[in-house]
């Protein structure tokens, strides 16, 4: 598929030609997916740039074509695109397959075939969805707009798992948490970085009363803290930080953490920002090369239904114009639509509330592009 408009000029009179590894994925995800490549479409019009797009396969699609959740053919895809925009993989479907051919698999495949070793998860809430925050008003009124940096290829997903049966008979299972300093150290380093972009605030998260990985983090920031001495740096225990960012999300600006930690934290902070519908994620690694997509899974019990809220993924492909192509101005054009959009009262059901105009996932669609 491609899409291109050769008349329009850009701001910068530089129409960009960008190739974009199309995930589509499961369920409902094909749904919200096409929305997120019609917005696309509309700044590539608009900016004058091309985007072709490579149909890639990952997760119950792929196993479904090929029995295998990544097949190197779609790996290679993903490597000699611009960036890879995802939908949400898995479902009832591709429930109880063995490890290696779960639908979730692909995604870790991904993840580390693409060498993506940095997801970033905004916890931001919209004014207009103050209301949809399960927080009290006066949490919410103190504003929560922070990130988490995830070490995303390390830590207990990616170590040694097994389980051996004792001499009594009774069975042990084993989950290790390997860290380098290499790896603590490339994603700290982003963690600063992104810190230095913000508002100068640095919170790396951690178990260290208990565990050496995380004193061994904790080593490790205190070296890169010399490289930033305008960053705030400061630490929290992990069950700490779980109670912090419901009583006091104000307080932070970047959070940076190892992966088990960091998937659990994100969702909880996503929860605090009212409907997992309206937030993207951006994984990176050593180039400018991204996968970008919702923070959501391809919701099987609202699939073919038309429901569900498209506004994550639409999101996600704003952060890749952002910092994989370079398109400030294209990827502000999206977050002002969308903020449009919801100043006008319009709702997907998820974030729908009384004296709002309820619309479907095309609908919303719809209305984004109205704006653009
Ligand atoms: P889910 O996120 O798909 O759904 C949880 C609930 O939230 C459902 O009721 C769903 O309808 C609703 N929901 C989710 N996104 C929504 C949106 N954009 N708008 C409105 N409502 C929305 O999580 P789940 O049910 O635990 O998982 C379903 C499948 O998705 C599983 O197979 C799981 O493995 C997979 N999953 C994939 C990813 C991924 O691809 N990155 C992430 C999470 C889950």
């Amino acid at each position: 598929m491609k899409y291109n408009n050769k008349s329009a000029k850009t701001h910068r009179g530089i129409k960009m030609i960008k190739n974009i590894a199309l995930i589509r994925g499961d369920c409902a995800s094909p749904e919200f997916v096409e929305q997120a490549v019609r917005v696309l479409n509309k700044i590539a019009e608009k900016y004058g740039h091309t985007f072709n797009y490579t149909e890639t396969y990952m997760g119950g699609s792929a196993i479904d074509k090929f029995g295998d959740p990544l097949p190197q053919s779609e790996l290679d895809k993903c490597l000699e695109s611009d960036s890879v925009l995802m939908g949400s993989v898995g479902g009832p479907k591709w429930e109880g397959l063995p490890g290696e051919k779960r639908a979730e698999k692909g995604l870790l495949r991904l993840r580390a075939g693409m060498g993506l070793y940095c997801n970033n998860r905004p916890a931001k809430i919209w004014s207009q969805l103050k209301a949809a925050s399960p927080l009290k008003e006066s949490i919410v009124d103190k504003g929560i707009d922070f990130i988490i940096v995830r070490e995303l290829i390390g830590g207990a997903y990616f170590g040694e798992h097994s389980t051996t049966v004792l001499p009594s008979g009774e069975k042990q299972a084993l989950d290790l948490m390997p860290y380098s300093e290499h790896e603590i150290e490339r994603i700290g380093r982003i963690g600063f970085e992104t810190a230095m972009k913000r508002r100068k605030k640095l919170c790396c998260v951690d178990k260290a009363n208990v565990l050496d990985t995380s004193r061994l983090w904790r080593e490790v920031m205190h070296r890169l803290q010399k490289e930033f001495p305008e960053v705030e740096y400061s630490e929290m225990f992990v069950d700490n930080c779980a109670m912090q960012i419901v009583k006091n999300p104000a307080q932070f600006d970047v959070i940076v953490t190892e992966n088990l930690f960091g998937d659990i934290l994100s969702d909880e902070a996503s929860q605090i920002t009212g409907s997992i519908g309206m937030i993207p994620s951006s994984s990176l690694g050593a180039g400018t090369r991204g996968l970008y997509e919702p923070i959501h899974g391809s919701a099987p019990d609202i699939a073919g239904e038309d429901k569900i809220n498209p506004i994550a993924t639409i999101l996600a492909a704003g952060m890749m114009l952002r910092y994989s192509f370079d398109m400030d101005k294209e990827a502000d054009d999206i977050e002002r639509a969308v903020s449009a959009v919801l100043d006008k009262g319009i709702r997907t059901a998820d974030i729908m509330s009384e004296g709002c105009t309820l619309v479907g996932c095309k609908g919303m669609g719809d209305a984004i592009l109205a704006e653009l």
